[in-house]
């Protein structure tokens, strides 16, 4: 699942395939970048915030007068990006999903099934990110303000506050459900009762931070198949903790899984006292 982690990691894959190069061709099959051709453009880096991938790029001065450009995309739920040999066959995805191709004379980038696809100048990059809250991966990474924006809205339940990127940014479903097991919190919990903020977003960070680098999203410490999470994906298993059946809720697209044992329901909040 493409959280914070994975687009970190696939904006290494593209830094080290495309940096520096400049582009041999392009083609892209989305309607708004249909006539778009970057070919004669360098690639100057390429950089994530929060679920958000950034290549930046360099215009040459003929084409247009703004010269530094950014090519955004977004992996949502299913989005990927490869890099391959010029000659090597795609075969990630189906070809049909498809999205942007990008060739240098070294590498040749494709992106499946991007969402948000989009070039704009990088001078105009936080009008598409200046929403979010700071990125757990980011280098500006700053867990106080985190904090902060999480604690203004005490109503909120947790889990629906974690994975707000306007809180912090990079926290999908998968870190969620392990971060509140981890915690012994319910995801129905409001943040106002929430014992121990600080110590919840130091460990999403710590989560996230620990699988840079790889593939495999482990928060468990162990890499083999099925052993790599607490509870995400294993609805009616037992917990790893106290036996009792993971739990699991569809509320549309924010499946939640816990153990309804470690991480107990909250007590309806205090109405106070009853007015005389
Ligand atoms: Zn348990």
């Amino acid at each position: 699942m493409p959280e914070g982690d994975t687009v970190w990691n696939t904006a290494r894959v593209l830094h080290r395939a495309l940096a520096g190069a400049r582009l041999t061709g392009s083609d892209f099959r989305v309607p708004a970048l249909a006539t778009t051709d970057l070919t004669g453009w360098t690639v100057t880096e390429s950089a994530s915030r929060g679920k958000h991938l950034l290549l930046r790029l360099t215009a040459p001065a003929p084409v247009t007068s703004t010269i530094a450009w950014t090519l955004h995309s977004h992996l949502r739920m299913d989005g990927v990006w490869r890099a391959y040999a010029p000659g090597e066959r795609w075969t990630a995805r189906p070809a049909h999903l498809i999205r942007a191709v990008l060739r240098s004379a070294q590498a040749v980038a494709v992106g499946y099934h991007l969402h948000e696809l989009a070039l704009l100048p990088t001078a105009e990059e936080e009008r598409l990110l200046g929403h979010l809250g700071p990125d757990l991966l980011g280098a500006d990474w700053d867990p106080a303000e985190a904090v902060r924006r999480l604690a203004a809205a005490p109503g909120v339940t947790i889990g629906e506050a974690l994975l707000d990127q306007r809180n912090l940014a990079g926290v999908g479903n998968l870190y969620k459900c392990e971060l509140l097991f981890l915690r012994g919190i319910s995801p129905w919990t409001p943040v106002g009762a929430v014992p121990d903020l600080p110590g919840t977003v130091a460990l999403a960070q710590r989560l996230l931070a620990a699988n840079r680098g790889r593939w495999t999203q482990s928060t468990t410490g162990s890499l083999r198949r099925g052993q790599t999470s607490y509870v995400y994906g294993r609805r009616a298993q037992p917990c790893r903790r106290c036996g009792t059946a993971i739990a699991k809720e569809d509320l549309g697209d924010r499946v939640t899984y816990w153990c309804p044992t470690c991480q107990p329901t909250p007590p309806p909040a205090d109405p106070g006292t009853p007015p005389v």
